[in-house]
């Protein structure tokens, strides 16, 4: 189950010219039946001043500010209706110039409606994949850029097999297209796609990543494992 909590957009200002942005958002669909809980919060105000550098402190506050009071089950939609109900551990590799593996504590809440269990999921994850999103957007780059001799150098020095690099790439680029549109991904390529992840905010980026979500019931990488 996935449950999302967005913060409301601010509305844009209509005299502002509208600007060019792989970020633009488009909400298409409502909610599509999903299959596990992710968190975004209003707790965004503590995460201002949070970089993109460092995903598990990232984690870690987004697991200590959650109020589940908030939340509301994803599957049935009850309110106040979520309380803890187990944890596990699981992988998740970031990078930070190198690969790092770290544990981390997924927690799992249970709705008194429905009965149905839900984890919950920071931006940082990506669903059912071990790597974290800026481990794989960093890939992704180094790639692009072509900042190793060759793509097993690039895959030995992230720790990965080439298979899976390649899962991860062609994910990227559906995920870009279907994003984008087919006409704006063509015009803009997958590096200054790339880059511009890289350059925005955490709070920018999560955005991106909610939007993704919303508009496609999966989340942006999701399915490469
Ligand atoms: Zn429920």
């Amino acid at each position: 189950m996935l449950i999302i909590k967005t913060r409301e957009r601010k509305r844009e200002n209509p005299s502002r010219p509208k600007q060019r942005s792989p970020f633009k958002i488009r909400v298409k669909n409502s909610y599509k039946t999903t299959i596990m809980i992710r968190l975004f919060s209003q707790l965004c105000k503590c995460f201002k001043q949070i970089s993109f550098e460092n995903e598990i402190t990232a984690f870690d506050k987004y697991v200590s500010s959650v109020n589940i009071e908030t939340l509301v089950c994803p599957f049935c939609g009850a309110k106040h209706a979520l309380s803890p109900f187990a944890s596990y551990k699981r992988h998740l590799v970031t990078y930070n110039n190198t690969a790092q593996d770290n544990i981390i504590i997924i927690s799992r809440y249970i709705c008194s409606s429905c009965k149905r269990t839900h984890a919950l999921l920071p931006s940082v994850i990506v669903p059912y994949m071990s790597f974290s999103f800026k481990f794989t957007v960093y890939l992704i780059h180094d790639y692009l850029v072509h900042k190793y001799h060759s793509v097993e150098a690039m895959c030995e020095h992230y720790g990965i097999a080439i298979s899976t690099f390649y899962r991860i790439l062609k994910k990227f680029k559906e995920h870009k297209q279907i994003w984008l549109g087919l006409l704006e991904d063509k015009l803009i390529s997958n590096l200054t796609f790339v880059q511009h992840i890289i350059n925005s905010s955490f709070d920018k980026l999560e955005d991106f990543i909610i939007q993704f979500f919303k508009q496609n019931g999966s989340s942006f990488f999701q399915g490469t494992s």
